[in-house]
């Protein structure tokens, strides 16, 4: 189960449990099928929609990464403390990635 709040991300499942505070992520990297985050310096931590049971979870969670460290695909607006699922700059879904 993956939860997703304005602190962080948490999962748990039958094999681990995950904490990761957003604060201590300091690069995103994004694909259609993998996110990978760094944290604190250190290695890439890699999620892939392969571990997301609920296709809307994947997708919100690819969305949670996107506003806060990436922003828009189209324009480079900051998504930052939004909650559409477009760009409020220029339209382009948020979760629109090549
Ligand atoms: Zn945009």
């Amino acid at each position: 189960m993956w939860t997703f709040s304005k602190n962080g991300i948490h999962a748990q499942d039958t094999h681990a449990e995950h904490q990761i505070e957003w604060e201590l992520a300091t690069k995103a990297l994004i694909t259609k099928r993998y996110v990978m985050l760094q944290l604190g310096g250190q290695l890439y931590h890699t999620f892939a929609a392969s571990m997301f049971d609920d296709p809307t979870l994947w997708h919100n969670f690819r969305a949670a990464i996107i506003r806060n460290f990436i922003g828009c695909q189209g324009c480079k607006y900051d998504l930052h403390g939004t909650t559409s699922d477009t760009c409020p700059e220029c339209g382009k879904p948020i979760d629109n990635v090549a």
